[in-house]
Formats: C-alpha cells, structure tokens, sequence
C-alpha cells in the first residue's frame, strides 16, 4: 500500500519509493565495489529488514548468500535494553565469510552492537553493517554502520518493513506515525 491508503495515520511522507529504490542502487555500487572479488553473505535481521534484504540483493550485480535471524530484546516499553535473545539462529557457518548485516534502522544502536559482537564471535573473514536508516541516537555509540541509506530525524517511522504492533510494514514508503494512533 501507498501513504496516501492510511492518510490519517500518518503526519508525512518521509522517503518515497523512488527515493528508497535510488539509494538503495547507489549502495549496491559501493557494495560491489567493496566486495569484489570476494564471497558475500547477507544477515537480514527479521522482520523489519526484509523489504530492504529484498530490494538490496535484487539490486545486486553479483551472486550473494542470505541468511535471516530473528531477535528479541529484553525490557519493556518501546526503547530497546540492549539485552537480546536469539529467537531465530542462522543456518549457515560464518567461519571465514564475508558478513553484511542488512537492517531497517539504528536507532540507540544496542540491538546491532550486541548482533554484531554475536556474529564477530563466530569466526568470519569480516562483519560489516548496511543500515537503511539511522536515526540521531545512533550518534552516541559507537555503532559503526558502513553503509546508511538515509539520516533521519527522531521521530517514529512507520512502512518499507518497520511496523507499529505489526501494522504499515507493506507501505511502500517511509512515513511519520501520527501520534493519535499510538497515543
Ligand atoms: P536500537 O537497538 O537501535 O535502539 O533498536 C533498533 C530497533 O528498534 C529497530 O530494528 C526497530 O525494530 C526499532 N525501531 C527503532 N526506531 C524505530 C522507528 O522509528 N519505527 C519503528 N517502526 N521501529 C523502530
């Protein structure tokens, strides 16, 4: 669905699906340029990142692998605690792959500083993350993303696979949640 089949959810258009679709191949020519040559294993991290997995590796000019996991943070409320449990464990072995960790969004950064110290673990070649949006919080730790689609300010974002309790992951585009919806 577009933002404008739940108008009233929703306070504005962040992204469009144009401008998602241009970043995201300008991503896939620094990706290809950086892998070259090498083995690439893509982690989506369930189930936020799907669209993005989706999108990213379709735009790829080259071969790649993908793998899923699905986490759950610990703690109450809407702020992630940065205490995480595998709910889903990959199906592949990391030792000596090529690591890309695909993600919607970086808000605190807690979910991926402890994803990617768990995967680091396991023995890969390298572990890089390609996030598609970041959001200022990201700024005060130390999460280093190698690839972000688009800095974004701090507001709730709905759509292109992130949700509000399951809803607006099949907007095709990015959009600020109206507050009276979560209100
Ligand atoms: P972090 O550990 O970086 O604080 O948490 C990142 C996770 O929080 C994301 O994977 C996403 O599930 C959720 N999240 C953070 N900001 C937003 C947002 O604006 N909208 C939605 N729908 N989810 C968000």
């Amino acid at each position: 669905m577009e933002s404008a089949d739940v108008a009233n959810d929703l306070t504005e258009v962040l992204l469009t699906e144009q401008q998602i679709r241009d970043r995201i191949a300008a991503m896939c020519r620094e990706i290809e340029r950086d892998y070259e040559g090498r083995d690439l294993l893509l982690i989506g991290v369930l189930k936020g990142a799907v669209m993005v997995m989706a999108d990213l590796a379709r735009e790829l000019k080259r071969d790649v692998e993908m793998d899923w996991m699905a986490v759950s943070s610990y703690g109450a409320g809407t702020q992630s605690s940065g205490v995480v449990r595998i709910v889903k464990d990959l199906d592949t072995d990391l030792a000596g792959r090529h690591v890309l960790i695909v993600e919607d969004i970086v808000d605190s950064g807690l979910t991926l500083s402890w994803l990617r110290s768990n995967l680091q673990s396991r023995g890969p070649a390298s572990v890089e993350i390609c996030a598609l949006l970041r959001k200022p919080e990201a700024a005060k730790i130390e999460i280093d993303a190698r690839y972000v689609g688009f800095e974004i300010p701090n507001a709730f974002v709905v759509g292109y696979g992130l949700d509000y309790a399951e809803r607006y992951r099949n907007l095709r585009d990015v959009s600020v949640l109206a507050p009276h919806v979560y209100a």
